[in-house]
């Protein structure tokens, strides 16, 4: 047990993202040539108008796709040492357009020749195909407090074996997992020497090559989660919308096995793999970075209208979601778009999931922003709560006090305290209701 319990780091032959990367990628103006060229699965399949006229429409977002890796492949001696150990797997969710390939997991929708890597790294077209690289090679992996998410109305108290891959979607300047999640799986996995398949039970330590060079396939997820007395499998730490193969295919085994899963995310994710997934989704905790297309380009290289979508589409499958605000001095501490995010959240999705305003501390390519000012994180969980917010959470703050407890709505007392990601305090009863005045209180209890 001793052994999976402690974080697992990468390789530490880490280098900085090059600035180059941080810049928005030049939009390729669209000619009628480069129409034809990606065109060809299209006119094969235009003999009728409308579906001609839907594929140009959908060659226009294809052409303004975001910056890929050109001709970052892996080499043919990688590539069979990936495929040998089945950590490539064919991809969800992308078009075939003649030698082409488009992934269509997220909003970035990148467009690969033959030979290219995708701008979260994690995808390549290879002949033809586009193979996820980032499958069943998990080069972290942790067993968690669910606070730790942080999720504080689901489950609380209870363990969740969280994994990640290299990769990520976005370019955070703050990003504090940036040593995997702005890597390739080659920077974080090793797959030369014999194979090891990490399957309960574990008996000894492992070391950080074993982790660099360990397959951890579904099963084996769920068998850990299983061993390790968790009761969710979180897929987290970098993102999983990179390695979504990976994540639903985790996902659709735990369903079967009534295992929980928890989606630890941007939320910048296309709505039909949001819906493919949500499926089998217990809970999410979604990052709202800012209230701001601006801010979310220059912070994250982002999108906001996206999460916003993501954020609507788990409501209206029932997923259980708490979100996380950042709070990062000079970029997204503007009261007026706090203000403006809440009353979008209340509107939107209503009064009663959960939002954590984090303390951003110096980190990643932001070291000389100071720490956000405890005034601020606390007038955004004042103004949340003005807005109609029930349970608005400050943290990142040690020692702050009823920063991260829940209280009723109804009868304004403390129903449930914690001192970092420990329950101090319980006064709900097994249903969820309130034990001082049988108020419900929104989440997932039992
Ligand atoms: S998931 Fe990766 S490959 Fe797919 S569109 Fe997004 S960045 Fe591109």
């Amino acid at each position: 047990m001793d052994s999976e319990n402690r974080a697992f780091q990468p390789p530490q032959d880490a280098h900085d993202v090059p600035a180059s990367e941080l810049a928005p990628a030049p939009r390729k103006p669209i000619t009628r040539r480069d129409v034809i060229r990606y065109g060809v699965t299209g006119a094969a399949c235009a003999a009728g108008g409308y579906a001609l006229v839907g594929y140009l429409v959908d060659a226009v977002r294809e052409l303004t796709a975001e910056g890929v890796f050109k001709g970052d492949a892996p080499s043919d001696a990688v590539w069979e040492l990936w495929r040998q150990r089945s950590w490539a797997h064919e991809g969800y969710h992308y078009l075939k357009l003649g030698r082409n390939v488009q992934c269509k997991i997220c909003p970035n929708n990148c467009l690969m020749e033959p030979g290219d890597r995708s701008h979260c790294r994690n995808k390549i077209n290879r002949d033809g195909t586009l193979y996820s690289l980032a499958f069943a090679n998990p080069c972290a992996f942790h067993v968690d407090p669910v606070e730790k998410k942080p999720l504080f109305h689901f489950f609380p108290g209870s363990q969740s074996f969280s994994i990640a891959t290299a990769g990520c979607v976005f370019r955070c300047l703050n990003c504090q997992n940036w040593e995997i999640s702005q890597k390739k799986p080659e920077e974080t996995k090793d797959p030369r020497g014999p194979e090891l398949r990490l399957r309960p039970p574990i008996t000894g330590g492992i070391s950080a090559q074993d982790v660099a060079r360990l397959s951890m396939f579904p099963e084996d997820v769920v068998a850990l989660a299983e061993w390790t007395k968790s009761a969710s499998i979180s897929y987290t730490y970098s993102e999983p919308t990179a390695y979504y193969e990976y994540t639903y295919d985790t996902c659709k085994l735990a369903r079967e096995r009534k295992m929980k899963n928890i989606l630890v995310t941007c939320g910048s994710m296309e709505e039909p793999p949001m819906r493919d997934l949500g499926k089998y989704l217990d809970a999410a905790h979604v990052d709202l970075k800012g209230f701001s297309e601006a801010i979310y380009w220059k912070l994250n290289t982002g999108k906001l209208q996206p999460v916003l979508k993501t954020l609507k589409t788990l409501q209206s499958m029932g997923v259980w979601f708490e979100i996380i605000n950042l709070v990062v001095p000079t970029y997204t501490d503007n009261p007026d778009m706090i203000r403006r995010m809440c009353d979008w959240l209340v509107a939107n999705i209503g009064p009663d999931h959960p939002i954590h305003f984090s303390r951003f501390h110096p980190q990643h390519k932001l070291q000389t922003l100071p720490p956000t000012p405890v005034e601020i994180l606390l007038q955004a969980q004042s103004l949340a709560r003005s807005a109609g917010l029930r349970y608005a959470y400050v943290g990142n703050v040690p020692g702050l006090p009823d920063a991260e407890t829940t209280f009723c709505p109804n009868c304004k007392r403390a129903i449930i305290s914690r001192d970092v990601f420990a329950i101090t305090g319980y006064d709900l009863d097994a249903a969820g209701k309130c034990r001082f005045c049988q108020t419900q209180i929104a989440g997932v209890w039992s």
